[in-house]
C-alpha cells in the first residue's frame, strides 16, 4: 500500500533541509499538538500564549523573514511548516500564519527601524503575539470601504472604528490596524493596553473553534505619531501582506487534506461491510483515487510556487490560483473523507469533519474563493468583474 503522496514521488522534489524542517514540525506536532487539538476544538479554546512560546523556540514565528531573531529560511520551509500545522488544525496553522505573515510581516516590511527593534524580536520569540486587523463588520472582500479612521490631533493619530473576525485580537500584545486618513489608508501599530481599545471574543464558531477570533473596538485610541509604519501606505500594502499569508495557506490546506486522505484510508482498511473492507468496494477506491489525484496535484502546484517565491517571482495572481485550488479542493477532499467514515466521521473521534469545517473558513479569508477566482478571470480578460 502506498501512501497518497508517496505515489507521485512528492518528497524527491524537497532538499534534506527541507524534509528536516517537515520533519522537525510532524514530530513537534504528533508529541504536542495531536493529543489535544480535539479538546480545544470541542471546547472552543486555543492556548495561543502557550504556542506562541513552543513554536518561537521551533523558529516557527515569522520563520522566512530575515533578522530581528527570525529563523531566515525559504518560502518552501516555511510552506511546508504550515502543512504539518494545518495538518493538525487549521486554527493552529491560522495562529502561527497571522503571527508572522500578517502581523510580523506588516512590521518587517512596512515598519521603521524603531518599529522592527521594538516589536519583530519579541514577536519572533513568541513572548508577544500580534494580530491584523483589516475586515470590518461592513467591510469584507471590499476593504476599500473601510470606514475605521485615523485622524491627525496635534502630534498624535487618534483611531475610531471596528474590527471583525480578528484571529489572535482577544491575546495580542499588538495590533497592525489599518484605518481610513485624509491621505488614504494607512496602516498603524496599536498597543493592546491603549485606553480606548478593546477586544470581544467571536462566540457560537462551528469552525476554526481551536482559533482566537475577535472583534476589535477603537474608541477614540490615542497613538503617538511613531505609531504609524512608514510604508504602510494605501490599500496596496495591507494585501502585499495577505498576499505573504494566502502563501502559507496554498500549502496549509494541503495538509488538512492529507489528514483526512489517511485517516479515510486506514478507515477503510479495517472496517467490513457485506463481509469486505471498505477499501475493497469499487466506489471507495474511486473516492480514494480521485482525492489523491487532487492531493498530488495540489501539492506539486504548492511546491512550483513556493521554488517561484524563493526566486522572487511569484505574482499575487499566481498565489491566487494555489489558495483557490488548495482550499477548494482540501474541502472537497475532506467532505468525501467523511462519507467513506460513515456516521463515525461527524464525531471528533476523527479529524475529518474537523478539518472540512476549519476549511469552510479558509475558503473564505484572506480572500474568498469566488474573490480569487475573479482575480484569475482579472489575469485572464484584462476585465475586473469584481468592481461595480
Ligand atoms: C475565522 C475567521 C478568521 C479571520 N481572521 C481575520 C484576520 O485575522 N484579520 C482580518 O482582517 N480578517 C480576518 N477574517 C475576515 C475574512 O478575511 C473575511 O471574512 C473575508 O474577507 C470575507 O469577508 P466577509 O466575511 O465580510 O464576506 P463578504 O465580503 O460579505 O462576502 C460574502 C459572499 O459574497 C461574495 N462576494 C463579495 N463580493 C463579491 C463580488 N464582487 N463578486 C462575487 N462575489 C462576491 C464573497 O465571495 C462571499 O461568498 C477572518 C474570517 C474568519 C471567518
Amino acid at each position: 500500500m502506498t501512501p497518497p503522496l508517496q505515489l507521485l514521488a512528492v518528497d524527491t522534489l524537497l532538499s534534506d533541509e527541507e524534509r528536516d524542517i517537515r520533519d522537525t514540525v510532524r514530530r513537534f506536532a504528533d508529541d504536542h499538538l495531536r493529543p489535544a487539538v480535539s479538546d480545544w476544538f470541542e471546547v472552543g479554546t486555543l492556548p495561543v500564549r502557550e504556542l506562541a512560546k513552543e513554536f518561537g523556540a521551533l523558529g516557527l514565528l515569522g520563520m522566512h523573514l530575515q533578522g530581528y531573531g527570525c529563523a531566515g529560511t525559504s518560502a518552501v520551509d516555511y510552506g511546508l511548516a504550515c502543512t504539518e500545522l494545518e495538518a493538525v488544525d487549521g486554527g493552529v496553522r491560522s495562529m502561527v500564519s497571522v503571527q508572522g505573515s500578517l502581523s510580523m510581516y506588516s512590521i518587517h516590511r512596512f515598519g521603521s527601524d524603531e518599529q522592527r527593534a521594538e516589536w519583530l524580536p519579541r514577536l519572533a520569540a513568541g513572548e508577544l503575539v500580534g494580530c491584523f486587523g483589516l475586515t470590518e463588520p461592513d467591510a469584507g472582500s471590499d476593504p476599500a470601504s473601510m470606514r475605521t479612521t485615523a485622524r491627525r490631533d496635534g502630534p498624535d493619530w487618534v483611531l475610531d472604528g471596528t474590527k471583525m473576525w480578528i484571529t489572535n485580537g482577544n491575546v495580542a500584545d499588538v495590533a497592525t490596524v489599518w484605518a481610513r486618513t485624509d491621505e488614504g489608508i494607512r496602516g498603524f501599530l496599536v498597543p493592546t493596553g491603549t485606553p480606548g481599545f478593546t477586544a470581544r471574543p467571536v462566540g457560537r464558531k462551528l469552525s476554526l473553534r481551536a482559533s482566537d477570533t475577535a472583534e476589535l473596538v477603537l474608541d477614540g485610541v490615542r497613538l503617538p505619531g511613531t505609531a504609524r509604519l512608514p510604508g504602510g501606505n494605501g490599500l496596496g500594502a495591507a494585501l502585499k501582506c495577505l498576499n505573504e499569508a494566502r502563501f502559507g495557506i496554498v500549502f496549509g490546506a494541503l495538509g488538512a487534506a492529507r489528514e483526512c486522505l489517511e485517516t479515510a484510508l486506514e478507515y477503510a482498511g479495517t472496517r467490513t461491510q457485506f463481509g469486505r473492507p471498505l477499501a475493497g468496494f469499487q466506489l471507495t477506491q474511486r473516492k480514494l483515487a480521485d482525492m489523491t489525484l487532487e492531493l498530488g496535484k495540489g501539492m506539486l502546484l504548492a511546491l512550483h510556487l513556493g521554488r517561484l517565491k524563493d526566486a522572487g517571482t511569484l505574482t499575487p495572481e499566481q498565489v491566487s490560483v494555489g489558495k483557490l485550488n488548495s482550499t477548494r479542493e482540501a474541502l472537497a477532499i475532506a467532505r468525501e473523507c467523511r462519507t467513506i467514515l460513515g456516521g463515525s466521521g461527524i464525531t471528533l473521534d476523527y479529524p475529518v469533519l474537523r478539518h472540512a469545517l476549519n476549511l469552510e473558513t479558509v475558503l473564505t479569508y484572506e480572500g474568498t474563493a469566488e474573490m480569487h477566482t475573479l482575480v484569475v478571470g482579472q489575469a485572464l480578460t484584462g476585465l475586473a468583474a469584481f468592481r461595480g
